[in-house]
């Protein structure tokens, strides 16, 4: 963490006028209190701010906005700082603040006729969550970072997750937002409306922009039918190609009730038998591949279809074993084994990551072509890929070998990248299916993307943010 002093008297000009708005307890300028906010989950970026303001209200971020703008001082937007590619964090030399939005976290309004939930952005995601319950609908988007991240930042990166199957991403489950533009203007975009062809779609800009186009304070969220009865299994099975004949058998038979549809190698359920305390193997045996298959239905009966549909795949020879949930507590427990993994992977020493999707009729052929190339590359490395199959979205994580040295892996982050990205270019995928660009990803965007798609979010940039003061380098 880099400790920017407040060295010239400009900006100990600007750090008074941010005290006068937000008030002295809201501006924080020692390095103890701004550590928090200047390192992330992986610990791959460590930045350097003027200082962190938190604002209180819309009012209160227009006005900072505007000073900053007037004095060309750079933006990082951070909510919950639980993003994986380093957009929340600050590069030191840009001298920027980070305005976090964590103390915007009210809860505006329900609309249970609209079938709406506006919230600000600072609202954790998990607390939204709660809110929609305690109304008896859900709100559906699920992260395992769900106790910490704000719908602000799931929405700046369009957060996708384990329920993107059923529900889509996040962009999918907003109708308006609220946003502070560059120069301190608000756009006042908390629509509800869910039919409105009046020109350009202006809210979808700011979504997945990464705080790049517009700081957002607050949106309006959908709300859905709270599933009543909801089923789960954890299912083995011999490959990839047997999991994709499973997905479409189960989306004939069980259709829009399928709420999530993850993928787990062996070798990620022995990294959590071994480092999550507790953790056990549902099935007697082991298996080459696992899913866990969730269905949330609106009537009674979702377990009777969930235990139809293993018999039926077993008859087809799709699957080898399977477990049924019989608890919440044996649900959670599947679950745990889904959710530790990265964590697991962490005690195994180095891993290198990628957030990839293809379509999800490629998905074996990408993960053995993937699998082979890294292989020959990187003799001893673990192969670690699971997630969202249902999707098309994999996290190709590659752990270093046993007893390998893990500086000496991570050094080869880029070179396993390219290859692995290779291989999704070749099936048309994305390098980024869910975690965004941020500074992690920034160079490799311009390598992959269409060119004609590049000029246009550059355009799209100079437009919105013509001084360049949100969030520098990232995204482009
Ligand atoms: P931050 O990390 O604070 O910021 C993320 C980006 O959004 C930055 O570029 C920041 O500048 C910008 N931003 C934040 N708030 C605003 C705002 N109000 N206005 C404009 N820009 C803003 N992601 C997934 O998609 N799927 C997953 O399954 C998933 N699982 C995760 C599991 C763990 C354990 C962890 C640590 C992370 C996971 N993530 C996942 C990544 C992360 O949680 C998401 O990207 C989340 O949406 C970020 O929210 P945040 O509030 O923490 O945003
Ligand atoms: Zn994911």
């Amino acid at each position: 963490v880099t400790s920017l002093s407040a060295s010239t008297p400009q900006d100990r000009g600007l750090i008074a006028a941010f005290e006068a708005i937000v008030g002295p307890a809201n501006v924080l300028t020692q390095p103890s209190d701004m550590a928090a906010y200047l390192t992330e989950p992986r610990d791959l970026f460590r930045g350097g701010a003027l200082c962190v303001v938190r604002p209180g209200s819309t009012a209160e971020v227009a006005a900072v906005v505007r000073l900053c703008s007037e004095a060309a001082t750079p933006i990082v937007p951070q909510g919950g700082n639980t993003g994986l590619v380093g957009g929340q964090i600050p590069a030191p030399e840009d001298r920027a603040i980070v305005l976090s939005l964590q103390r915007m976290r009210a809860l505006r309004e329900i609309d249970l006729a609209s079938n709406t939930m506006t919230v600000e952005a600072g609202m954790v995601l998990a607390a939204a969550q709660a809110e929609a319950d305690r109304v008896g609908r859900a709100f559906p988007l699920s992260l395992a970072s769900e106790g910490s991240c704000t719908i602000g930042g799931n929405l700046a990166t369009n957060a996708g997750g384990t329920g993107v199957i059923a529900y889509g991403s996040a962009r999918d489950l907003v109708l308006g937002v609220e946003a502070v533009l560059a120069d301190g203007r608000i756009y006042a975009g908390l629509s509800k409306l869910k039919k409105d062809n009046t020109g350009y779609d202006l809210k979808a800009l700011f979504i997945g922009s990464e705080g790049t186009l517009g700081i957002i304070t607050a949106a309006v969220l959908k709300l859905f039918p709270k599933p009543r009865a909801v089923a789960t299994a954890f299912i083995g099975l011999p490959s990839p190609a047997d999991a994709l004949a499973l997905l479409d058998l189960a989306r004939d038979k069980a259709g829009g009730e399928i709420t999530a549809f993850e993928l787990i190698p062996r070798l990620g359920l022995d990294f959590v038998l071994a480092h999550a305390q507790g953790a056990r193997d549902p099935l007697a045996g082991p298996h080459q591949w696992y899913i866990l298959l969730e269905l949330g239905a609106h009537e009674e009966g979702a377990a009777d279809r969930l235990l139809e549909l293993l018999a039926d795949a077993a008859g087809r020879g799709l699957i080898e074993d399977a477990a049924l949930a019989a608890s919440e507590t044996q649900r959670r427990d599947f679950w745990r084994l889904r959710d530790e993994l990265s964590e697991a992977q962490r005690r195994e020493g180095g891993s290198i990551k990628h957030d990839v999707s293809v379509p999800i009729a490629d998905i074996p052929a990408f993960l053995e072509e993937a699998g082979r190339i890294v292989a020959t590359a990187a003799p001893g490395a673990r192969l670690v890929p699971f997630g969202h199959l249902g999707d098309g979205n994999i996290h190709y994580n590659v752990s270093q070998p046993v007893g390998a040295d893990r500086d000496a892996f991570l050094a080869r982050w880029a070179e396993i990248n390219f290859l692995v990205h290779g291989v999704v270019a070749r099936y048309g995928g994305s390098i980024s299916a869910e975690h965004g660009i941020g500074q992690l990803k920034r160079d490799l965007l311009g390598e992959v993307k269409d060119p004609v798609a590049l000029d246009l979010m550059r355009a799209l940039k100079r437009t919105l943010d013509p001084k360049g003061i949100l969030n520098p380098g990232k995204v482009i």
